[in-house]
């Protein structure tokens, strides 16, 4: 069965010599993963269409349940090619590639999660030194999937809370307090610049102008929630500090 869609390449792995596993976020199928004939050869009909952040129209070939289909085609629309060339921005959005692969479970279509990286990759394509977008997108990535770490209250009461408690992905209020995991101390501006990029419109984002502290505050606990979500820290990030 012949199947047509969008998708935006996540990552790609060799296979073989000559052949790649291409995982792709596409707009009907969720995360799929689909076999590559030879696209290294230099008349391949792939092209370049297969490097990671390339987005494309699809068609794979394979039983409904097969867990590797073909892909039998795979046409440009935008290449994202502005980010590929600056290592640095490359190195940015690897990370909430290999964040995307990592949570979703594949054949689970979820079209808000498509459109938001789409829209976050347009804007980051725009002006990569703008960190904000890389926040932004984890943020509201995590919402969208059912783990964002609740800022808006206690777990427990509702009441509000500075100190965010990893184990329970929440904050939770003094009165409340029970365990003896050490919690992380979050900034009242902290907590409202993350519900501010949890709800401004993405265009609005650049009005917003937060200082370093307090984008490295946010963005630590984000890690920290997003590696014990995980169990493990991603290996893009690494790399890089995004600030
Ligand atoms: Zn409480």
């Amino acid at each position: 069965m012949l199947r047509r869609t969008e998708g935006i390449v996540l990552k790609t792995a060799l296979f073989g010599e000559a052949d790649l596993i291409v995982t792709h976020l596409t707009s009907d199928f969720g995360l799929i993963k689909t076999f590559a004939k030879s696209p290294r050869k230099i008349k391949s009909r792939f092209g370049s269409s297969l490097e990671p952040l390339t987005y494309s129209k699809i068609s794979f070939w394979g039983k409904e349940d097969a867990n590797l289909p073909r892909l039998t085609q795979s046409d440009i629309i935008l290449s994202f090619q502005l980010i590929r060339d600056r290592l640095e921005c490359f190195l940015k959005v690897s990370e909430i590639l290999e964040l995307t692969a990592s949570f979703l479970p594949e054949h689970e279509a979820n079209r808000k999660v498509f459109m938001l990286l789409l829209d976050v990759l347009k804007e980051t394509e725009k002006d990569c030194t703008l960190p904000l977008h890389i926040i932004l997108y984890k943020i509201r990535f995590l919402n969208l999937i059912g783990y964002a770490p609740r800022l808006d209250g206690c777990a427990n009461c509702g009441k509000t809370g500075f100190s965010f408690y990893i184990s329970h992905g929440s904050v939770i209020c003094e009165r409340c307090i029970t365990g003896m995991d050490s919690p992380i101390k979050l900034s009242p501006a902290s907590i409202k610049l993350y519900e501010s990029l949890s709800r401004w419109d993405l265009s609005l984002i650049e009005r917003i102008k937060p200082s370093r502290n307090l984008l490295a505050e946010l963005s630590d606990m984000l890690n920290d929630h997003i590696r014990y979500r995980l169990t493990r820290p991603l290996k893009s990030g690494a790399f890089h500090k995004v600030f």
